[in-house]
């Protein structure tokens, strides 16, 4: 039996100077959980979501009137969110230049939540370095008919790939139907270079399974197929982070866990917003440990 080893605890909950005001709107109606319970999340589970949230830019799901109602996706900085959201801004293709949310604090969060926020997606970068992605995501996005297991086996089957080539991957639970296999890298490479190598990857491996497996966009080829969504990859593209609340039913959130766990769980949506204590005692547990690190560069392929 191997001695336990204390893991450092999070830093305590800070207080914010953010006020949350109709923190009794339900936003959740089919679970009954409001926006003061949301804001209540994210502030217990700040110490630990801010690694992954922090310091990249960032795109929102704004609900302002609950997920059963009109949402949004919110790319740009519109100047309403205050002085503890920030901007950074960015070239687009068209050579002008557009401001990019990106927070780095609690307060910053809450800011984000009073103005209706319930996800946050991160861009594969950060702030400091915008070009040089610091990781690659592989969304798995299974087709309507097949189940959990099928996503697990291709999560399972992409790490294997992945360490093949001497890249180490963790499994995010999605919050939704899939699960999102993350490899850590060091910023060295631009974008163009990384999204060329997660395309060429996500292609080799519905290449060699075509029955299981499609890298392709369109909808029609993707019938009882699991699509290896290599587009998270490229400059500009986002996926939900690590921690986040889904605008979905049951308020589920973006979990990270381990490939052994990944075995026995059967559902991406195994956490909710109502498991902040279970999330932080998790992310301190000795399993989760180095979730989503690796010093580790794209080898030449
Ligand atoms: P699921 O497991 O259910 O697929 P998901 O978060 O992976 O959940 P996807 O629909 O596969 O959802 O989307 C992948 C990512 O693409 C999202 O996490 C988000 O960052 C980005 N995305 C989704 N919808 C939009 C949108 N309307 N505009 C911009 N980016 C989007
Ligand atoms: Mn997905
Ligand atoms: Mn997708």
């Amino acid at each position: 039996v191997v001695a336990e080893t204390p893991v450092p605890l999070p830093e305590p909950v800070a207080t914010s100077h953010i006020k949350i005001s109709s923190r009794d709107r339900v936003i959740y109606p089919e679970a009954g959980l409001t926006k003061g319970q949301l804001a209540d999340y994210y502030a217990a589970v700040a110490p630990i979501a801010l690694r992954w949230l922090g310091n990249r830019p960032i795109s929102l799901v704004r609900c302002p009137q609950g997920r059963a109602k009109q949402c949004f996706f919110q790319k740009h900085d519109a100047g309403s969110f205050g002085d503890d959201v920030h901007h950074v801004d960015v070239r687009e293709k068209d050579g002008s230049t557009e401001p990019y949310l990106y927070i780095d604090s609690l307060d910053g969060m809450l800011a984000c939540v009073q103005m209706g926020t319930i996800e946050f997606h991160g861009w594969g970068s950060l702030v400091a370095d915008i070009e040089k992605p610091d990781r690659l995501v592989f969304d798995l996005d299974p087709d309507e008919g097949l189940d959990f297991e099928a996503v697990k086996k291709a999560a399972a089957d992409l790490k294997d790939h992945l360490a093949d080539m001497g890249l180490t991957s963790w499994p995010l639970l999605s919050g939704g139907k899939g699960v999102h296999v993350v490899v850590p890298l060091v910023p060295r490479v631009e974008w163009p270079e990384v999204r060329s190598f997660a395309e060429r990857f996500a292609r080799a491996l519905a290449q060699a399974e075509p029955d299981r497996f499609t890298a392709n966009l369109k909808k029609a080829s993707r019938t009882g197929k699991i699509f290896i969504d290599y587009l998270r990859n490229q400059r500009g593209a986002t996926a939900v982070l690590p921690y986040v609340a889904r605008a979905r039913e049951g308020a589920p959130v973006a979990a990270p866990v381990t490939w052994t766990e990944l075995r026995t769980i059967d559902s991406a949506k195994l956490y909710s917003i109502r498991d902040a204590a279970t999330l932080i005692e998790r992310a301190q547990s000795r399993a989760l440990q180095g979730w989503g690190e690796a010093a580790q560069a794209l080898p030449d392929v």
